[in-house]
């Protein structure tokens, strides 16, 4: 129960105007999902400052606001408390409710398991007491406040987790909750390195001397702690002699894990919990003791466990598609519980089907890199298959590769759609398999277990919303500006263009430049998965990038091969483009060499005037070729240069082509299996140039060809491209901006900094991109864009503040900048737009 004469007090916060409602039935982070009798709290964030998001608080119905400065805004009928900082303000509140209401705190700290040790604990005391726990997704100070919102007078034990956020804030969450009982959850492992954590220390540190602390015995580093700190200790252990309690014969199955203990010299053997993972007994443990220092007999306690429900998003089993078994491990992840997961999978797997793991991203950077390799080795001992979704995760599948798993069980994601047709489509999911799902908060692998579950009243049971709000809070680039990729649009799109060519068309899916800036891999995936036959790329570095990345497909290369490269080419089966005889030779010498064949599709130049054989010399080179035993002429094809603008040419060029490989099927017997001319202009508008395949770059991602050819309904764009603010300021009136000066402020004008510039691919001159979208509204660029900075004014929007989200291309709110809309700008075509946005960018 939140009131709001306690905040004013613990606060020392200042009512601003009127005070209305006085009792609150929680608090609100998230303006979007305020709901009437709120409490909402304005927040400063690295994502930005959300007092702008007050007037959406109150048109939400909020009764109150605890804010920083005051609002500008109408709060006729809301409390507002005005506090110096309001997380500072709240943490000021949980001391003040805690020493009010009188109840016993146990918290729970450490690397790993401690949702499941807070639930257990809450298990155990339920038993003979009224407990409070939350389960809280958030870090740091802020869960705090959050988890005991609905703390009321009847409850006499509370249980917290506690997770810092940032160094430093363990002291000032002990101080604020001042507990009786901490338990440290760990699993022993890679990270003991023998010396405990700095916040488990401090943790530590303030215990005290009548409090007691539950410590994991098996692990050096835990051990350690026991002899600094001042409170009463408990040790846990697992086939460990010497600890306080210790569980031994342990058994994992499929819907529980069974142990006997020993404690305080007497076993209690036979006992069962439904909890997943050998791992989980420690929380078991920890649970049971706490029982004990509140009077509650072992027995008692491991009777309640039985009854423990599982907690979302850790170890949860789940019925799949198909009847499969899903093993939902999505709330958090790193090295060692991953491993412990994989123990698990490995204990349980006989007897059943196949073993299939699903992983995202364990952690990041130079750290996480040997949790990847051990993971991927691992991996490679235990699953039957193994697929990695995400840039980091797919570390490990390398490692699993290099372990020497068999590549057709080994595949890497970038989106949960394609994770999820690959498991259903390829791998025929089926009711033997045991699907584990495993990943970081920010990694969202419960968007996988989302697609795979069979009933879709179980998506209570995962953790994090579909459209989760926070979920762009959960990204944090390290690059200052990053690329959005909608996944879905982009499957979207290469259905409805299935759909317009009809089943007896092919389609290539043309991903050169790293697929129009979209990223190469995970949309040629998209387009495999959602009926492409065949990828286009316009060098071999493009074409060996897929194969790198476990893609079989077949891959045309459409520009020029060299023929020192010709030897990759035969190796990896990517098909080459031939339009001149000698380079066919050299790559026939190659093909023979290796003792195979070559694949080849021969272009005709049907009066582009660029790459192709001149039609006029077709016949010859066709004459030679067939001497060429060790190359495969797969398929013809030619280029439009105005399918876009100029029909006659159009169909000028497609005479041109007809008359070139028609009499070559006749006179040379030659039977190509495909005969292809048309892009995507060509596609939408001449339907006459299908032939038997067609090659689409542009229209698979939601772009018009042009103002005369337009992307029929179904079609939508993907890509968007956002910045935060840097910096806002006020400059006063006659100040310059930018290099060059070449604007000066008129009156005072209020600017904000945007780290994006022409490094990134965002265009200096001769024109620059024009605006930007901040909260969902148009702000024009001002002075000249810098190698990595640009300057916008913000007249137009009030409340911008450091962190706050910057759009440059695509949606925010209700207004949106197209590729075509900046191409007119700049004076190009929308393909130069994307394909500009640098390739080192992170994309998601
Ligand atoms: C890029 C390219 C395409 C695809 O063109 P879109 O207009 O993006 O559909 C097709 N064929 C060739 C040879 C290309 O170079």
């Amino acid at each position: 129960m939140i009131s709001l004469y306690d905040i004013l007090e613990a606060s020392n916060g200042q009512l601003f105007g009127e005070p209305a409602a006085q009792i609150f039935t929680d608090f609100c982070v998230d303006a979007s999902s305020a709901r009437e009798n709120m409490l909402f709290l304005a927040l400063k964030t690295d994502h930005g400052d959300t007092h702008h998001d007050i007037p959406e608080a109150i048109a939400n119905g909020v009764a109150g606001i605890i804010c920083m400065r005051p609002p500008e805004y109408d709060t006729y009928g809301v409390s507002v408390v005005l506090v110096r900082d309001t997380v500072d303000a709240l943490l000021a509140w949980v001391q003040h409710v805690i020493g009010k209401l009188d109840v016993r705190v146990s918290v729970v700290a450490g690397s790993i398991g401690k949702s499941v040790t807070l639930e257990a604990i809450r298990q155990v005391l339920s038993t003979r007491y009224s407990a409070h726990a939350a389960l809280i997704d958030v870090e740091g100070r802020l869960a705090l406040p959050l988890a005991l919102s609905r703390l009321s007078p009847s409850h006499q034990h509370v249980i917290v987790k506690l997770q810092p956020s940032q160094a430093g804030e363990m002291a000032a969450m002990v101080q604020a909750v001042q507990p009786e009982v901490a338990v440290i959850t760990h699993l022993p492992g890679m990270e003991d390195g023998g010396t405990p954590d700095a916040e488990q220390q401090a943790l530590m540190d303030y215990l005290s001397p009548t409090s007691l602390a539950i410590l994991n015995y098996d692990l050096e580093s835990a051990r350690a702690l026991s002899t600094t700190t001042r409170a009463q200790v408990r040790t846990i252990g697992i086939d460990t002699f010497g600890a306080d309690m210790m569980a031994f014969n342990i058994v994992a199955g499929p819907d529980g894990t069974g142990f006997d203990l020993r404690y305080g010299g007497e076993r209690f053997v036979g006992h069962w919990v439904p909890l997943l993972g050998k791992h989980l007994v420690y929380s078991v443990m920890a649970a049971l003791t706490v029982g004990l220092h509140y009077g509650i007999p072992l027995e008692e306690g491991l009777k309640a466990l039985k009854m423990l429900e599982p907690v979302p998003g850790r170890m949860n089993g789940l019925i799949g598609k198909n009847d499969s078994l899903l093993v939902d491990d999505t709330y958090a992840a790193n090295p060692q519980s991953t491993l412990a997961a994989l123990d698990w999978l490995s204990e349980v797997k006989h007897g059943r089907g196949r073993a299939i793991f699903v992983m995202g991203s364990i952690g990041e950077g130079e750290a996480a890199r040997q949790g990847y390799r051990s993971v991927g080795r691992r991996a490679a001992e235990v699953v039957d298959v193994f697929i990695t979704q995400g840039i980091d995760a797919a570390q490990a599948a390398r490692s699993a590769l290099d372990y020497g798993m068999d590549i057709s069980r080994v595949r890497m994601t970038y989106n949960p759609h394609d994770t999820a047709a690959l498991l259903e489509q390829q791998f025929k999911l089926n009711a033997d398999d045991i699907v584990l799902l495993k990943g970081t908060a920010k990694a969202h692998i419960e968007r996988v277990t989302r697609l795979l579950i069979k009933d879709p009243a179980d998506n209570e049971k995962l953790v994090r919303g579909y459209d989760d709000p926070d979920a762009a809070v959960h990204f944090q680039p390290v690059r200052s500006n990053w690329v959005e990729i909608d996944a879905t649009s982009l499957a979207n799109n290469v259905r409805a263009m299935k759909a317009l060519i009809g089943s007896k068309v092919s389609l290539m899916a043309v991903v050169k430049s790293d697929a129009y800036g979209h990223g190469a891999v995970s949309m040629s995936q998209t387009a495999l998965l959602n009926g492409a036959n065949y990828l286009g790329v316009s060098s071999m570095h493009e074409a060996l990038e897929l194969r790198e990345a476990g893609i079989d497909a077949p891959i045309l290369v459409m520009g020029y091969t060299p023929t020192y490269l010709a030897q990759q080419a035969v190796q990896h089966g990517i098909t080459v483009t031939l339009y001149d005889l000698e380079l066919a030779r050299a790559f026939d010498r190659t093909a023979r060499e290796l003792n195979t064949r070559l694949r080849a599709h021969v272009k005709v130049d049907s009066g582009m005037g660029r790459l192709g054989i001149m039609p006029d010399d077709a016949v010859t080179l066709f004459r030679h070729l067939g001497a060429l035993r060790h190359i495969e002429i797969e398929g013809i094809y030619t280029h439009f240069s105005a399918a876009d603008e100029d029909p006659d040419y159009t169909a000028y060029q497609l005479d041109v082509f007809k008359s070139v490989y028609k009499p070559l099927q006749a006179t040379t017997g030659v039977k190509f299996k495909y005969i292809h001319a048309a892009n995507s202009a060509a596609t939408i508008a001449h339907k006459e140039a299908h032939f038997n395949m067609v090659r689409v770059g542009l229209a698979l991602y939601g772009m018009h060809p042009s103002d005369k050819v337009r992307l029929p309904e179904g079609f939508s764009p993907a890509l968007t491209w956002k910045t935060a603010i840097a910096q806002v300021k006020t400059l006063p009136p006659d100040h310059a901006v930018g290099y060059g000066n070449t604007y000066t402020t008129r009156r005072e004008e209020r600017v904000g900094i945007i780290p994006v510039g022409y490094a990134d691919g965002f265009r200096r001159a001769p024109e620059h991109w024009g605006e930007m979208l901040v909260h969902g509204v148009r702000v024009p660029i001002i002075g000249r864009v810098s190698m990595e900075k640009t300057v916008v004014s913000l007249a137009a929007v009030p409340d911008v503040a450091i962190g706050d989200e910057v759009v440059l291309l695509g949606r925010q709110g209700n207004d949106i900048i197209t590729a075509e809309e900046v191409a007119a700008r700049l004076g190009t075509i929308n393909y130069e737009v994307v394909c500009n946005i640098l390739p080192r960018m992170p994309r998601r």
